[in-house]
């Protein structure tokens, strides 16, 4: 019997200014390969108040990969990175010890703004690098059955994404037009799939934007279907092999390294950088399970 497909709902969360729709992660399902966050941003209209703006926070040990449908946003990171991201390029950071950075769409933008951002949890070999940044401003495309899709990281159909991840895995935005189109997938991937614009038929189940559709590894197809043009994320890999221990926007393997990135970022320590931005530095909030710093009674 074909493994089913299972869908399960993201919850709304506020970036910024703007409301997204976080797919992953999630209780029942942590990670997707090394893929490990998942947020869905807008469609929102961008005005002169009101957009991303995200202001200066760090990262640790992961990517973010940033992408857009519609709209622009402005990057800035600790290593003087300062980069417009339009639809169909890719921002790139890699956190690896730590990084910094900002990302700002009022004042820059004005109109509606939609796209995903996607972290990849480094492994164990690299995620201590040094950080990096990458503006990617073309992918390669690749068409089959009904299908338009970028592929954004990793290879797909002998199409090759030249964006560098620190494990193999993939990554594809793809338009289905009316139909069903039945995609080739690798048995020893995991998957998700993430309707963006409209309802999706994934195998025998039905996913909206909003929610994500997971497909465990031993398949090597899915047949999706979409009624009407349709645009979707595609993501897969091998199951992670390495505890993700994810809190706040840092990535770690454990409370006890979660609470050293903490401390360092409250105490502006050397792991992070500073980012010439005109948005407030965003303050972490202590972990639950950090002590309260008391101040001395004298
Ligand atoms: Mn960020």
């Amino acid at each position: 019997m074909e493994p089913s497909v299972e869908v399960l709902d993201g919850h709304e969360a506020i970036v910024g200014r703007i409301r997204v729709r976080r797919v992953l992660p999630q209780r029942k399902l942590r990670t997707v390969g090394a893929w490990c966050f998942a947020d869905h941003m807008g469609p929102v209209e961008v005005t002169e108040t009101s957009g991303l703006d995200v202001g200066p926070h760090p990262h640790t040990c992961l990517q973010t990969v940033t992408w857009l449908t519609d709209g622009a946003v402005l990057h800035r990171d600790s290593l003087g990175s300062e980069q417009l991201i339009r639809p169909g390029q890719m921002n790139l950071m890699t956190a690896g010890r730590g990084v910094v950075h900002a990302e700002e769409a009022a004042r820059t933008y004005h109109g509606t703004l939609q796209g995903i951002q996607l972290w990849v949890a480094q492994p164990e070999a690299e995620r201590f690098d040094q950080p990096d940044f990458k503006h990617i401003s073309q992918l390669p495309q690749v068409e089959f059955g009904r299908v338009v899709a970028t592929v954004l990281a990793g290879n797909f159909l002998d199409v090759q994404s030249p964006a560098p991840f620190g494990r193999d895995l993939l990554g594809l935005d793809a338009i289905i037009k009316p139909g069903t189109t039945i995609f080739p997938l690798r048995a020893d991937y995991e998957y998700a799939v993430v309707a963006l614009d409209g309802a999706l038929d994934v195998g025998e189940s039905t996913s909206k934007p909003g929610q994500i559709a997971s497909l465990r590894i031993g398949r090597d197809e899915v047949a999706i279907s979409a009624a009407t043009s349709t645009r979707m994320i595609l993501l897969g890999g091998v199951p992670f092999p390495e505890p993700v221990f994810m809190w706040w926007n840092f990535v770690g393997r454990n409370a006890d390294e979660i609470g050293t990135f903490y401390r360092e970022w409250r105490d502006r320590g050397e792991r992070f950088g500073e980012v010439d931005s005109t948005l407030d530095r965003i303050p972490a909030p202590p972990p639950p399970w950090e002590p309260i710093r008391s101040t001395p009674a004298r």
